[in-house]
């Protein structure tokens, strides 16, 4: 059977339109929906809205047994409501008389849905999901870094990137912002704090995750990183706990890499962690590590101790000689394409046609 693995991508538009009351009715539709479990557009035309949207909006509310209450409806229209001008790069919805310019990719096979709120509306296409191109080696990733989230190493060009300098900082600063504010019982602004952290940190991850990928594209490589579990087993034997360790941010970057990589064809693989830092990336044998420095006695090679490690996990043979490229891609991930647009959240959600 000849299948073609498939993307979804979402991009955000700012449609400059008002759409106020259309939202207000669409509330009054799902608080209606919560209230009846009621499935049938007929039932809502009293209320006014558009029945192709007020059918996308009865279909969750009913559905959706764990929605307790209406929080932050959208204007959904599916497929069927909205026309594309591939030419033109115009997207056209006739039940809301509105027309989108977009700058996006126009390679989509085909768009899904647009849900509008107040200022934005996004835009979910399918794209074919890219082959794997044939790669030139690999550059390696190291994420349990001395002072940086991401340490990039290339052993053919002898080239290292230190990317995020910064997050153990933000980490701290924002640490001690919410140990204060807790002090005084302030609790929702503990909440509001933590919620501009990721923000920040997620903005990192992407521009992080960004100049990893467009490296390997770049220099026609493959990207290699250390297995997330293995490491976890293997930290304290090697240095210590980590900020960005533990934490979603490091995950999150992972799937950056993942997501990113996918767009392009360049393949990922996952390596196992043990000695990449306590190995000479030149000779192999046992080196010295002295905080950030790394000494070789067998050969006398010297390395900043995390280039030392980026290089190897380049340079580690594959587990089971295979590219685990979509081990967590079933689960679907959450990214950003790059795009002209505004900022743009997308699901990557692999479908087999
Ligand atoms: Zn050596």
């Amino acid at each position: 059977m000849n299948s073609v693995i498939c993307m979804i991508l979402t991009y955000k538009i700012k449609h400059n339109r008002d759409f106020s009351h259309e939202l207000q009715l669409a509330h009054k539709v799902a608080e209606f929906a919560l209230r009846t479990r009621s499935r049938s557009s007929k039932d809502v035309k009293h209320i006014g809205l558009k029945s192709m949207i007020a059918n996308q909006i009865l279909r969750k509310y009913s559905k959706d047994k764990k929605l307790k209450c209406v929080r932050r409806v959208v204007l959904a229209v599916p497929n069927q409501g909205i026309h594309v001008d591939k030419e033109n790069q115009q997207i056209n919805i006739p039940c809301l008389k509105l027309d989108l310019n977009y700058q996006f990719r126009n390679d989509f096979k085909k768009i899904n849905q647009v849900e509008i709120n107040k200022d934005y509306a996004s835009i979910s296409v399918t794209i074919d999901e890219p082959s794997t191109r044939k790669v030139d080696g690999y550059i390696g990733v190291d994420r349990n870094t001395t002072g940086h989230i991401a340490v990039v190493g290339n052993p053919s060009t002898g080239k290292v990137l230190k990317l995020g300098k910064s997050a153990e900082h933000i980490h701290k600063k924002y640490k001690n912002i919410r140990r204060g504010l807790q002090k005084k019982g302030k609790y929702g602004l503990v909440k509001k704090i933590k919620h501009r952290e990721s923000n920040i940190v997620r903005d990192l991850n992407h521009k992080i995750s960004r100049k990893i990928v467009d490296t390997a594209d770049k220099n026609n490589t493959g990207i290699k990183l250390e297995d997330i579990k293995q490491i976890r087993r293997h930290v304290k034997s090697r240095r210590g706990f980590r900020y960005s360790l533990n934490s979603w941010s490091y995950y999150q970057l992972e799937q950056m890499i993942l997501y990113k990589a996918k767009l392009l064809g360049i393949p990922v693989a996952y390596i196992e962690p043990a000695y990449t830092s306590q190995n000479c990336s030149l000779c192999g044998h046992l080196g010295i590590r002295n905080g950030k420095e790394f000494k070789c006695p067998s050969c006398g090679h010297v390395d900043h101790a995390d280039s030392n490690a980026s290089f190897n996990i380049a340079k580690r043979q594959v587990k089971d000689g295979r590219l685990c490229v979509d081990r967590d891609a079933h689960k679907g991930s959450t990214d950003t394409p790059q795009t002209a647009m505004m900022g743009t959240t997308s699901t990557v959600e692999p479908n087999v046609l």
